[in-house]
């Protein structure tokens, strides 16, 4: 068995050195080899990892809340590998293991913290054992990658029961999350974000979670920060957004929230400080703090960790151009992009617009879910933004989505050249530029951005995943 394990590896490892040497980055291949190999290489990688495996799954933000809870265990001086480079299935996480370990078979870390694709969940629980389990928040996504909402939680719930060593980190204020504590009798730590100033403005109608998980009654939303993440409580049988034991709360300043917790004796308070943009940032960094305080480090390293998270490419990655701020976010399912919307809407410089959208497999063929995307806030902005500019391989559907959203046609443009639309905002000139791609035009555009400007800061973390 210990001879299959070995040549599994060495497999693996010969395999990614081809793979890089031909040119290609999959990081599947590798892994994908080594379990054709030995079957069991994922497992008895996995079990010697000395502290415990953290597993990080749900819609939005896995990377993002990987690389936060990487960037605190590393700093509090922690041997600790995860799959940054995002290949988040199963083949793609046992390329992770590979990697970080020797011929022989050892691998020496002290935790292993690890982004999974939801319905990857099964096979790798069954293989990990995680002594912790994120759930970041339920949306729906790319409906032709995924199968609807209701069969992933349901999976995600099902491979969970067999999971007796598991805490569970939930998001409280996403009721698709928050039900996990009573379906899985599962011990439970919860984070959550606060009523603040602007919680009020916004919409309080959910789109997603509109009914009660337990008993099927309308749910009563008193507020919602985006999509269906607020406070939420059932008239009929008494299911509610449940006290965070991790809360945060806008504390005036920009960037900067107060966090309760709990201390040694009693709830605490501490300051988090953060260097990204946008509310999903902080759901990320607040997972992130729950892992953290869970695992035992010191508060002063987790705040300082997060305080140093800067965004991996295209998590509202910050560029300089000029006096200018540039912006690029990838967008892959209406959420995440009403979500980068409202931070470009709550940016008062905000001046030019540029969509990139491709439908590559890995973007979803079906282009149909920037009908869902709230554009419509952007109109109600449009005189404050100067032009719209859209370019991609659709970039024409997205010029009709735009004027379908209310946004005159005048400043629409249709550029199918990404270099010379990237040219063309960044030309602009009018204050902050925000960039939306898709997952296959993130990289060209990336590389044009650079060529033209000074990076505000330094990112090296690598592509995000696909999902
Ligand atoms: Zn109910």
């Amino acid at each position: 068995m210990k001879l299959l394990l070995s040549s599994a590896i060495l497999t693996g490892k010969l395999a990614a050195k081809l793979s890089r040497v031909c040119g290609y980055g999959g990081s599947s291949f590798p892994g994908l080899l080594a379990r054709l190999f030995c079957p069991g290489a994922l497992k008895k990688l996995a079990a010697q990892v000395r502290k415990g495996i953290i597993v990080v799954t749900g819609t939005n933000g896995k990377t993002t809340t990987v690389n936060m809870i990487t960037g605190v265990l590393q700093e509090a001086g922690f041997k600790t590998i995860s799959n940054r480079e995002g290949a988040n299935m199963i083949s793609g996480i046992t390329t992770s293991f590979i990697m970080n370990s020797i011929a022989s078979g050892k691998i020496d870390c002290d935790y292993a913290v690890i982004e999974v694709d939801e319905a990857s969940i099964p096979e790798v629980l069954d293989n990990l054992s995680p002594r912790l389990v994120v759930l970041t928040n339920f949306f729906q996504d790319q409906l032709d990658r995924y199968w609807e909402l209701g069969k992933v939680i349901g999976i995600i719930r099902d491979s969970l029961l067999g999971q007796s060593q598991t805490t569970l980190v939930l998001n409280a204020d996403d009721p698709l999350v928050a039900q996990f504590h009573r379906t899985t009798c599962l011990p439970v730590y919860y984070f959550g974000l606060a009523a603040d100033k602007n919680t009020g403005k916004r919409d309080p109608t959910a789109r997603e979670a509109r009914l009660c998980p337990f008993c099927g009654s309308l749910l009563v939303y008193n507020y919602c920060h985006y999509g269906q993440l607020g406070a939420y409580s059932c008239p009929d049988c008494g299911f509610k957004r449940p006290k965070p034991q991790v809360e945060a709360m806008e504390a005036g300043e920009e960037g900067v929230y107060s966090l309760t917790y709990p201390g040694s004796m009693v709830p605490s308070i501490a300051a988090l400080e953060m260097q990204t943009q946008g509310l999903h940032n902080v759901y990320n960094a607040l997972a992130a703090f729950s892992v953290s305080i869970l695992l035992g480090v010191n508060l002063q390293t987790i705040l300082g960790g997060l305080r140093k998270y800067r965004p991996a490419i295209g998590r509202m990655e910050n560029f300089r151009h000029g006096n200018n701020q540039v912006y690029l976010n990838l967008v892959k399912n209406p959420t995440g992009f009403n979500q980068g919307l409202e931070t470009l809407c709550e940016d008062r410089g905000a001046g030019d617009v540029l969509i990139v959208l491709n439908d590559n497999f890995a973007d979803s063929r079906d282009i149909s879910w920037i009908w869902d995307v709230n554009f419509e806030m952007l109109a109600a902005r449009q005189k404050h933004l100067q032009c719209f500019i859209c370019s991609g391989l659709r970039g024409e559907e997205v010029a009709l989505r735009l004027k379908y959203a209310g946004i005159p046609t005048g400043k629409i443009v249709a550029n199918a050249s990404m270099n010379q639309a990237v040219r063309a905002v960044l030309g602009g000139n009018r204050g902050s530029t925000y960039i939306f791609s898709t997952y296959t035009a993130l990289r060209p555009v990336h590389k044009i951005i650079e060529s033209l400007v000074e990076k505000g800061d330094k990112s090296d973390q690598g592509m995000p995943s696909v999902s």
